[in-house]
């Protein structure tokens, strides 16, 4: 099969690679999918795309015209696919679904206790001869109350790493793992978690439901000091009523590894141009603030995961018409 693969960076490449050049002939570009670079797919069968490609309807009609019939998402979050416009035109659509929850589970808690503890800001402090401890005091986590929104593949390794450290762990989501009632994981409403937790997580998807959970009126419930890490999707939390809630000393700190705005500026090195996004750069400004590049995914296990994931949805395709890792609108 002719797969056009979109947003291509030199990792992408060498783990598909590694695994041979397989029966699919790929076209390896570096631009991202949106209605500009739409035209690129023309002669392909398929269309391999990540979080920042941009499948809304207008792309989805203009791939079916260039004759492509099947998107293969090399991520797990399919938000940025209009599903309903895919299933219109017959486009069949399958991403991987877990690719490397505990990577991601992993780098969360890094955030917090990085954040907790201001091993980034001892990092820089000690490159300018600054051996002070001004400013670094943080609690133990034993003994903390951590709210964890999601409790899907990431929050459930979230939650056992948490308990390890003997936190006592909050948990809402919509479906109860028993697996975690077990272990010692309460199940509250997020009303309930937010003015009790001082550490919350976030790890739902991108949904109407959950689009600006995080927004003025639930940082006002939330407790007094408390840190909020968001390594799921950006638009999770209303950033400008976030950077308020900073400003007041609301929230004490803030983790992130995602951002409302995060197309075309995350993967990018923009070292030598002006970011246009005020929002952003005064996030970069708080000492109490980590915010990385959509990286919570990316360890080798990972990416050797999303390329074999991804070349056998595109073998499925190839044989059947169909991949038992398709997703579909009403999901
Ligand atoms: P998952 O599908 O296993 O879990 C999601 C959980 O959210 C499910 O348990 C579901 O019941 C719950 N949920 C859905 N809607 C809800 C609602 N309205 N209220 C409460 N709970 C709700 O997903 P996952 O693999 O754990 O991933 C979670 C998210 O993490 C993904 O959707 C993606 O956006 C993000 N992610 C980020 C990275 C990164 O590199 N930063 C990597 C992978 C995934």
């Amino acid at each position: 099969m002719k797969v056009a693969v979109f947003g291509t960076k030199p990792y992408d490449r060498q783990f598909f690679e590694s695994r041979g050049t397989g029966r699919h002939e790929k076209t390896y570009l570096e631009p991202r999918l949106t209605p500009d670079t739409v035209s690129l797919a023309e002669g392909h069968e398929a269309v391999c795309v990540f979080v920042h490609d941009n499948l809304n309807a207008e792309v989805i009609d203009n791939l079916k015209q260039s004759g492509v019939r099947y998107v293969v998402i090399r991520a797990a979050g399919f938000n940025n696919v209009d599903l309903g416009a895919a299933a219109r035109h017959g486009i069949r659509v399958a991403r991987v679904p877990a690719y490397a929850p505990d990577g991601v589970a992993e780098f969360t808690v890094g955030l917090i206790l990085s954040l907790n503890r201001g091993i980034h800001r001892a990092y820089s402090r000690i490159r300018n001869s600054n051996f002070s401890l001004d400013g670094l005091m943080g609690f133990n986590m034993r003994g903390k109350t951590v709210g964890v929104i999601g409790t899907g593949k990431i929050g459930q390794s979230v939650c056992q790493i948490l308990l390890g450290f003997g936190c006592r762990v909050l948990a809402f989501d919509v479906h109860k793992q028993e697996s975690l009632l077990q272990a010692g994981v309460e199940y509250r409403e997020l009303e309930d978690i937010l003015p009790a937790a001082d550490i919350l997580t976030l790890h739902v998807p991108l949904l109407p439901a959950t689009r600006r959970m995080i927004n003025e009126e639930t940082l006002r419930k939330m407790k007094s000091g408390a840190m909020l890490i968001n390594t799921s999707r950006g638009e999770l939390i209303d950033t400008g009523a976030v950077i308020e809630a900073l400003k007041s000393g609301r929230l004490s700190s803030l983790g992130i590894d995602v951002y409302e705005e995060e197309e075309g500026v995350f993967f990018e090195d923009l070292s030598n141009a002006i970011v246009d996004d005020d929002q952003l750069m005064r996030l970069t400004t708080f000492p109490n603030v980590i915010l990385s590049s959509h990286q919570a995914f990316f360890t080798r296990e990972a990416m050797e995961n999303i390329a074999r994931v991804t070349l056998e949805n595109l073998d499925a395709f190839a044989e059947t018409g169909a991949s038992p890792n398709e997703v579909h609108a009403q999901e």
